[in-house]
């Protein structure tokens, strides 16, 4: 997977210091689980917090963890309750990171024609929606811009605007100046995990009439 597309370095640097929300959160840890290029870059910044190595590939173990592990290990191989073995959730979406399969699965609904909506709800409260976006080949998204910010991590297919082409492990960030005009060009259905705060505002006719169908 080439990454041609990156998220900001301020972005990358209000990640590594824990100033970002939850949804946000959730989208940044998904573009670095697919590009090493920005691992490197918040690893390189300071006050790294647990949870973004909790989001992260498994590292060098520290001295000691090995020999808690293994008491972890024993105390369980002591205790007679059935292990629980739940399915992950979303397993259904390719290029999904792993992290995301421990949040409570949740099923696609139509918000307008081509295009499926999937909410992923996040274990606390954030003023960040996450969801994600299934959009089938050659549909033309309807021109729309944003109140808030909207940051779109590919996950599959691809899309391009005017800003470029947005294939897997890409991160888009758009904001309320922008005025997106995407079309899907992947042969397969373009599947995206979105972040995003504000409202998105459809623009025309039929967004005046779809509007009111995709409020979260
Ligand atoms: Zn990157």
């Amino acid at each position: 997977m080439t990454v041609h597309h990156h998220p900001p370095d301020e972005l990358l640097g209000a990640f590594a210091a824990g100033t970002i929300d939850l949804g946000q959160h959730v989208a940044i840890a998904t573009h670095l689980v697919g590009c090493a290029k920005c691992r490197g870059a918040v690893r390189a910044m300071e006050h790294v917090g647990g949870a973004v190595l909790a989001a992260l590939p498994p590292s060098a173990m520290s001295d000691g963890s090995f020999e808690a592990l293994q008491r972890r290990l024993d105390e369980a191989s002591e205790t007679s309750a059935p292990v629980q073995r739940r399915g992950r959730a979303f397993s259904d979406v390719p290029g999904l990171p792993d992290f995301l399969g421990s949040y409570p699965d949740s099923s696609w609904r139509w918000i307008a024609p081509k295009v499926h909506l999937r909410p992923i709800r996040l274990p606390e409260p954030s003023a960040t929606r996450v969801f994600l976006l299934k959009s089938s080949p050659g549909t033309r998204m309807i021109e729309h811009t944003h109140t808030g910010f909207e940051m779109t991590c590919v996950l599959s297919g691809s899309f391009v605007h005017a800003g470029g082409q947005f294939g897997p492990g890409d991160f888009d960030l758009g904001d309320g100046s922008v005025d997106h005009d995407i079309r899907i060009d992947s042969v397969d259905d373009c599947i995206c995990l979105v972040a995003m705060q504000g409202d998105l505002k459809l623009n025309g006719v039929l967004g005046r009439l779809l509007q009111p169908l995709i409020r979260m």
